[in-house]
């Protein structure tokens, strides 16, 4: 199966004419909850893509804000290692969203900031592990290589954008970014192209927004345009994007056809409010594609 380890979180979100500037307040409209974080949101998209079954690694609190992260993974098809902390919150994300659908997210990291090695659970049956940077890098850089030493495949979304550790680089064989995040990792702001080929991975994604993807595998590069949809929430875009990719990848697809289904997937994702909710299933996106 596919593993995914990383953040979950109680997303709270508010709709305003503009994200506001430092030191400014701004009047929005109604707050509504939704089950978000990077980690769920992966772990949500890669089992709506179906074909492999999911298993997430999360740790949440002892608190009223766990139970929804939980369910909402759980009636997605998730299969769950909990590790529960009485000494830390579920973590939550607070989210403006403005009318032109532009946000600015941040989040309290709580309980997703304790997870251990120990925690890890047994790698024997999984073929990919999926990773985000929304837990402690120590933590992604010590899953990565004892996914490495497993032979199990390692994904890692670099996101939010930090510098990374030589040796969690090396461990990783798909590397996901957005554009932010590659100049992040390649210690300034040049070319894509430049970026791209800085990074010793053997195949590193570029997610470009309404641009499209593309894929560098071996030296090659491949394109993938965007599907064009009414944009109105592009909050889970990206996560939407990685575990779709992951799921793909995991099924045996190649790099291509999985970049068109992980396109296609993210896509839908941004017509809808939400995080999670507004992931797509596997027949939607299918839809899509045949379109
Ligand atoms: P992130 O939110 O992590 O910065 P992106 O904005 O690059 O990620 O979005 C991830 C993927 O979602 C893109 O590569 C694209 O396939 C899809 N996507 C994002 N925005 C749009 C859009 N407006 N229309 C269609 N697809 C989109």
């Amino acid at each position: 199966h596919i593993l995914v380890a990383g953040s979950a979180n109680l997303d709270f979100v508010v709709r305003a004419s503009h994200v506001p500037a430092p030191g400014e307040t701004v009047l929005g409209r109604d707050m509504a909850t939704f089950p978000g974080g990077k980690g769920a949101n992966q772990a949500v998209a890669c089992a709506r893509a179906g074909g492999m079954p999911t298993r997430m690694l999360l740790a949440l609190g002892e608190d009223a804000f766990a139970d929804p992260v939980e369910s909402s993974l759980r009636e997605a098809g998730v299969a769950l290692t909990v590790v529960r902390r009485n000494d830390a919150a579920t973590g939550t994300a607070f989210i403006c969203l403005s009318d032109d659908a532009d946000n600015a997210i941040t989040v309290a990291p709580g309980a997703n900031a304790s997870l251990r090695a120990a925690d890890l659970p047994p790698l024997a049956k999984v073929s990919h592990l999926l990773l985000q940077l929304e837990t402690p890098v120590e933590i992604v850089c010590t899953y990565a290589l004892a996914a490495r030493a497993a032979g199990v495949q390692v994904l890692l979304n670099a996101a939010p954008a930090r510098e990374l550790p030589r040796q969690l680089l090396d461990a990783v064989d798909v590397l996901v970014v957005n554009e932010g995040e590659l100049a992040t990792l390649a210690g300034h702001p040049g070319s894509l192209v430049a970026a791209l080929a800085g990074l010793e991975v053997p195949c590193v994604v570029v997610t470009l927004g309404a641009r499209g993807s593309l894929a560098r595998t071996n030296g090659e590069v491949h394109l993938q345009p965007a599907f064009a949809v009414k944009a109105i929430d592009t909050t889970a875009a990206g996560d939407t994007f990685c575990g779709a990719l992951a799921a793909r990848l995991g099924q045996g697809d190649g790099i291509r056809d999985a970049l068109r289904y992980a396109s296609a997937a993210s896509a839908l994702a941004c017509t809808r409010l939400g995080a999670q909710a507004s992931i797509p299933a596997r027949a939607e996106v299918e839809a899509l594609l045949r379109k």
